[in-house]
């Protein structure tokens, strides 16, 4: 443990749009906030390609540039911006307690989680064997090493369509496996996935196991109208199949659903904890857009504010 605890008004978890919309007005009220970035700076958003839903951008933007953006944003009205990962937390009296890299303490009177989400997974003993060696989460990351080759993506969500439209432009040939008999995305990506000819939509198909001893040559999947089973050779296999919130570390202590998203008190980002708020996708399961999690990062910020004013902690 640091020798020296610091103490801090604001320390805000997590660095994607709510974090660091979070610390651009917690900075801009003088409050000094103090970021973690946690393990993925930047968030969800670096793992994307082209960003077209963000008002203020008619032209779009590449995911990653814009969290760029945000961050030189945040830090230039003062906040300090740590690269660590929160490993424990106590919130069990005031100031609040909070340990980065299981090595520093804080001590701080207002903590705004903006955890994020992260990526599901399917589960099988060959997805997690084969993980790294062509089995990936993130077609934006790992898409480029296919080049040329046949792949397959999981999933009937906006993320697999997307990837799988990412994938069309690198690989020969990418299949997408659909459980249903119909997609959840939005209409508008499922006929960009529709019409694009290197796209194969198996509809009603199940991965039962990833094929390959040291790398991925093969998926065995399962038609789960006809029954039958089938191999198709791919060399790459992506999962695209949603998130779930990265609330671990606040079980027991902050209340979640079933689910593990973080409940906020209606109309505000206030946990069932005084001086901790919740923001972006760690609390939100519904809406999950960049501009969302902003937006609330924005009512975490002011919320803080006022409980500081409130306790005359400013
Ligand atoms: P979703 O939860 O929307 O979709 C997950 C998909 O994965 C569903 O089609 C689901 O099938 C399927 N799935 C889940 N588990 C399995 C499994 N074990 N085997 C096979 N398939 C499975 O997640 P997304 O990540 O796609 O999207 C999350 C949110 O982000 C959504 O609100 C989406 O609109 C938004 N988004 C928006 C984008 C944009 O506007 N540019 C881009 C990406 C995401 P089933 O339907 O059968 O349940």
């Amino acid at each position: 443990m640091a020798s020296e605890i610091e103490k801090v008004k604001v320390l805000i978890i997590g660095s994607g749009p709510a974090g660091y919309t979070a610390a651009i007005y917690a900075s801009r009220a003088g409050l000094s906030p103090v970021l973690y970035t946690g393990g993925q700076p930047g968030g969800q958003l670096t793992i994307t390609t082209d960003v077209e839903n963000y008002p203020g951008y008619p032209n779009g933007i590449m995911g990653p540039e814009m969290m760029e953006d945000f961050r030189k944003q945040a830090e230039r009205f003062g906040t300090q911006i740590r690269y660590g990962v929160v490993t424990k937390v106590d919130f069990s009296a005031q100031p609040h307690k909070v340990i980065v890299d299981d090595q520093v303490e804080i001590h701080a009177d207002t903590v705004i989680i903006s955890t994020g989400a992260s990526a599901k997974w399917l589960g099988l003993e060959s997805e997690e064997r084969l993980n790294g060696r062509g089995v990936s989460a993130c077609a934006v990351c790992d898409g480029f090493f296919f080049r040329g080759q046949d792949v397959a993506i999981v999933g009937a969500g906006d993320t697999a369509c997307e990837e799988a439209s990412y994938l069309a432009n690198i690989c020969s040939k990418v299949y997408m496996l659909v459980r249903r008999e119909e997609m959840r995305a939005s209409q508008i990506m499922q006929k960009r996935v529709m019409n694009n000819p290197k796209i194969e939509i198996l509809w009603n198909t199940e991965t039962e196991e990833i094929l390959g001893e040291n790398e991925v040559e093969a998926v065995r999947v399962y038609n789960n109208k006809t029954k039958e089973s089938n191999e198709i050779k791919v060399s790459g296999f992506f999962v695209a199949i949603g998130h779930e919130p990265n609330t671990g570390i606040f079980k027991n202590i902050i209340d979640m659903d079933e689910n593990g998203y973080i409940k906020t008190i209606p109309g505000s980002t206030r946990t069932n904890v005084e001086g901790v708020f919740a923001c972006g996708d760690a609390q939100d399961h519904i809406y999950r857009q960049a501009v969302t999690a902003a937006g609330t990062g924005c009512m975490a910020a002011l919320d803080a504010e006022r409980y500081l004013a409130a306790k005359e902690l400013v």
